[in-house]
């Protein structure tokens, strides 16, 4: 029997848990809407000349740093119109124009000749079901796919944000989890997937992977929150910093009404007629009311995420250490007199639950541990 659950992606799914409201306007009232952020503006242009640098590569060909950074500058001029906001009024278009030259300047120079991998496909739409019954459907479009190797695929994501995340956050992400069950489900032979971020203005890429309980675990949050947003009756707004971006600020009853905004502590200033600027400042805000019961369950929904990714990255630190512990006794205490010989024992570290002795002076430590999210 065909699912009534329509095919939900980790932009929706991230929408209702942000403000439900605005996923209200957005996904079942669908009300359409024509402006942009600047930020996915640049965001969009700069995804559109790395994937002309990959199609190129496909056709042998290589594109110089010149070519693509002027159709990078091409592009935008097509695109840009007084649709495109900016809300953070210290900066100006053009500054966010030179930063995604700098993001493609800095991606090319990293990995030029551009051989790490085989590319397999570009802005590439995955599907996957969460169930068996196929009823929690969900889709994504994943930047770059690639192989590294036998049986060992990438999941490549750009970023043209301006700060990195945590490690708890990225050990936490949804979006490439679900990208890797996609690869995972088309390629039985993937005995590893790795998820690579691209931080392009910062010029870091940081790489993670997934257990299978990890995969498991996401699986399980993904259908329960569908669960919980298919259940729901009503769509409360839940005003933050995020409101300065959202699309729905002229109907939303937290600003629509002149003075609600402020009452709501957010303060918003009239764009200047055929301006691009957009003016939100969030100020502190008043005491709020105890959430309804959805908005409290989609928090508790972000909270769990976030707490389970933290217990398993301490999970995998705490069986590090013991491990490291295990290899530096092998290594000091075989051999040692015991206690009761003329040698007097060596001074105990102030902590643990373990006899260490103290390191000598011009030992050399020892070598950083294996960590399974790292950067370069
Ligand atoms: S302005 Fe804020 S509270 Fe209102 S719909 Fe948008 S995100 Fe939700």
């Amino acid at each position: 029997m065909q699912s009534s659950v329509p095919v939900y992606s980790h932009s929706r799914l991230s929408a209702f848990e942000k403000c439900p409201l605005q996923y209200r306007f957005r996904y079942l009232d669908k009300i359409k809407r024509d402006t942009q952020g600047i930020e996915a503006f640049m965001g969009n242009r700069v995804h559109e000349v790395l994937e002309k640098l990959y199609r190129d590569l496909l056709a042998a060909r290589r594109p110089s740093l010149d070519e693509l950074v002027a159709l990078y500058h091409r592009n935008w001029e097509a695109e840009f119109s007084d649709k495109v906001k900016i809300v953070r009024t210290e900066r100006t278009a053009e500054s966010y124009r030179e930063t995604g030259e700098d993001c493609i300047g800095k991606y090319y120079r990293r990995f030029e000749p551009f051989d790490q991998a085989s590319t397999l496909g570009l802005e590439e739409r995955v599907t996957v079901s969460m169930d068996e019954a196929n009823r929690y459907r969900l889709q994504g479009y994943i930047d770059r796919l690639a192989r590294a190797g036998d049986g060992v695929y990438e999941i490549h994501d750009y970023k043209t944000s301006a700060s990195l995340p945590s490690d708890a956050h990225l050990r936490s992400d949804r979006q490439l989890t679900i990208y890797q069950m996609a690869v995972q489900k088309r390629f039985p032979d993937a005995r590893e997937v790795r998820l690579i971020w691209h931080f392009l203005a910062l010029d870091r890429t940081l790489t993670s992977g997934r257990t299978d309980d990890e995969v498991a675990q996401h699986r399980r949050q993904t259908i329960r929150l569908i669960d919980a947003i298919e259940a729901a009756k009503a769509f409360p707004s839940k005003v933050s910093s995020l409101c300065r971006w959202c699309d729905y600020m002229d109907i939303c009853p937290e600003f629509a009404t002149p003075g609600a905004g402020a009452a709501a502590g957010v303060a918003v200033a009239t764009a200047p007629a055929g301006g691009v600027k957009v003016e939100a400042t969030v100020a502190p805000r008043p005491p709020q009311p105890v959430p309804g019961p959805l908005q409290r369950l989609a928090e508790l929904h972000e909270r769990r995420r976030t707490l389970d990714a933290q217990v398993d990255h301490l999970r995998g630190e705490q069986a590090g250490l013991d491990r490291e512990i295990a290899a530096i006794e092998a290594e000091v205490l075989v051999g040692l007199p015991p206690p009761s010989a003329a040698a007097p024992a060596a001074p105990m570290q102030p902590r643990g639950r373990r006899r260490i002795p103290e390191r000598a002076p011009g030992q050399t430590a020892e070598p950083p541990r294996q960590r399974q999210l790292f950067s370069t």
